[in-house]
């Protein structure tokens, strides 16, 4: 039985790998190129920051081209791993079940969480790694009753020299990704093929026959019998659109909005990003330099990277957005996602401020880069994790089938959904 999986990220990694366990004959198409950590080149362009060369969100791909960012509206801008691993590859190697609207709809993923973890190594950071202000942000995020939690990391943290990087890409191969889901089966069950995009789906008779896939300017037709999407969720959505098929107007990113205080000398970015949490209903709170808005964000500039401290709060958004069928996206803040970073500002300040952080404070970029909510899962579909206005014999395996938004890490998640779907694809079809 031959299956074609879009997308290496945790989700196709996983339905790729279960399938050609079970005999089926895999086709990994990805539209990234083979994934290069950026780490060692970055110091290099230090000068650079704050010029017009780099200026905004779309510098970005210049300088790093596995990263794509979409302006989604005024006050969002959307990033996302297009490269082998996906989202993975450029992760900050934070690993936790994150099942916010799982019960609502009848799905227990508990078993397949489980299963992944048992083949993983996720532990935290210890405490001496971290930086002596971090440490202190810690105690003083517990003395005001936030109940802070050490962050479960997945990989080899032994190796892991503290650069900061991680969302650059790990030169150390510390860190986790889920290239190493399937390595030990390429081209033993898996083809993996990347720079390969695939541009629609070919339905036929209402069957689904094959997709169009484009290697730079050339299309070439490939037909399987099976074919799962695992796009993640703007490109699985962006390819059911494309080929005429339906998605939904429920895209979540989990906002990320930093706050940023100032600390001479603290050098937080010598330590792994976000190594403790915060988890409040509808958001969380953690340490983190963020890059992004140190390189990108014109409000940034005037802190140096040995100064800048930031709160990162990761919000469960208000699932309202849509893909186009070009791979556009529109979506902005709502009320309610806007009260509650307000909301979260006053903590994240209150933390810093009694752990001796200075002003002034000043907002990171907003942006969202947990894709989900596409294809959302109902109570009805939950038994064949099939979504019933899909043809027959086309899957979707990915983040897209959640249905809410979390607020927290969501890779171990995208990898349970596809773990799922491919026992169901096993079961349908033998
Ligand atoms: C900067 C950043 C840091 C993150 N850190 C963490 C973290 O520490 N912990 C955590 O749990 N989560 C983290 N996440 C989120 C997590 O990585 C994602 O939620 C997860 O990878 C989603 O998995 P997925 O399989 O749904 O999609 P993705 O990982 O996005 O994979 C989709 C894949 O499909 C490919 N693709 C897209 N369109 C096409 C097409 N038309 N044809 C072929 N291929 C295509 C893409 O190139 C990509 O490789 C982070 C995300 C970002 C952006």
């Amino acid at each position: 039985m031959k299956a074609i999986v879009v997308g290496s990220g945790p989700g196709g990694a996983i339905v790729a790998r279960e399938l050609a366990l079970k005999g089926f004959e895999v086709r990994l198409l990805e539209a990234g190129q083979p994934f290069a950590p950026l780490t060692r080149k970055i110091s290099w362009l230090k000068p650079l920051r704050g010029s017009w060369l780099i200026k905004n969100e779309n510098s970005i791909k210049r300088v790093f081209p596995h990263y794509k960012t979409i302006r989604a509206s005024d006050d969002l801008v959307i990033f996302t791993g297009v490269t082998e691993g996906g989202s993975t590859s450029i992760s900050c190697g934070n690993m936790v079940r994150a099942e916010r609207g799982l019960k609502e709809i009848g799905l227990d993923l508990s078993s397949e969480f489980e299963e992944i973890e048992r083949t993983l190594t996720i532990r935290p950071t210890p405490r001496e790694k971290w930086r002596p202000l971090t440490q202190r942000m810690y105690d003083e995020a517990e003395k005001l009753g936030h109940s802070p939690k050490p962050t479960p990391k997945v990989g080899n943290y032994e190796k892991c020299v503290g650069c900061g990087y991680c969302e650059l890409g790990c030169s150390t191969r510390a860190k986790w990704d889920s290239r190493q889901i399937y390595k030990d089966l390429v081209d033993k069950g898996v083809t993996i093929q990347t720079g390969s995009k695939v541009q629609k789906i070919v339905v036929e008779d209402g069957h689904t026959k094959g997709v169009i896939v484009s290697h730079g300017s050339s299309l070439e037709r490939i037909d399987a019998d099976v074919i799962i999407l695992s796009a993640g969720g703007v490109g699985t959505a962006q390819i059911l659109k494309a080929s005429g098929l339906p998605a939904r107007d429920n895209l979540w990113v989990d906002v990320v909005l930093t706050v940023g205080g100032v600390s001479k000398n603290s050098k937080m970015l010598n330590e792994p990003p976000m190594v403790w949490f915060v988890k409040k209903e509808n958001y969380i709170l953690s340490p983190y330099f963020d890059l992004l808005s140190y390189w990108f964000h014109k409000p940034w500039k005037d802190v140096s990277a040995e100064d800048r401290v930031g709160m990162m709060i990761k919000l469960a958004d208000t699932e309202f957005g849509t893909v186009n069928a070009d791979g556009t996206v529109a979506k902005s803040l709502t009320d309610i996602d806007r009260n509650r970073l307000e909301e979260a500002k006053t903590e994240a300040k209150q933390i810093m401020e009694k752990s001796g952080v200075s002003g002034p404070f000043v907002d990171g970029m907003v942006h969202g880069g947990h894709l989900g909510g596409t294809v959302p899962l109902t109570r009805e579909d939950v038994g064949t994790m099939h979504p019933s206005w899909l043809p027959q014999n086309l899957w979707v395996a990915d983040l897209s089938l959640m249905p809410r938004s979390q607020g927290l890490p969501t890779m171990l998640t995208a990898a349970a959904l596809s773990l799922r779907v491919a026992k169901c694809i096993v079961e349908k079809t033998s």
